[in-house]
């Protein structure tokens, strides 16, 4: 379910500290996006990634791994805050996938876990996301 609503992408994106530039936040079963200029269909389609693996993982299971990994990459690898962000398996899968409209045709369960040992670096530059194969 969709919900247009600036002050819960706000508040739900402070927990990733990318509150102010957050487009869009998923906390199963809901997708907040800060208004309804964002639904268009990567996001939706990112989102709607996010909502299957918290599924999956019956939401506390995502947030546990999405701590975990924040951590590692901080505290082991030294990534920066943001590079850190896009590191987590999470998010790995939803921006490797978010323009393939089938994808979640296709996906098999608890796919985001061939994210956690499958990782590649992104870079964000003129506010899109992207990274190298
Ligand atoms: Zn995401």
């Amino acid at each position: 379910m969709v919900i247009i609503s600036a002050r819960w992408c706000y508040f739900f994106s402070l927990f990733t500290g990318f509150h102010k530039t957050a487009k869009a936040v998923t906390v199963f079963p809901f997708i907040f996006v800060r208004s309804k200029d964002e639904i268009i269909p990567w996001i939706i389609t990112h989102e709607r990634i996010h909502i299957r693996q918290q599924i999956e993982l019956l939401l506390i299971g995502a947030v546990l791994l999405y701590i975990i990994e924040t951590l590692y990459s901080l505290l082991v690898l030294r990534l920066p805050w943001y590079e850190a962000y896009l590191w987590n398996s999470n998010e790995q899968e939803s921006y490797r996938n978010q323009n393939n409209p089938d994808y979640l045709k296709n996906r098999k369960p608890f796919s985001q876990f061939h994210y956690l040992m499958n990782k590649r670096k992104f870079t964000h530059k003129d506010g899109a996301v992207t990274y190298s194969d």
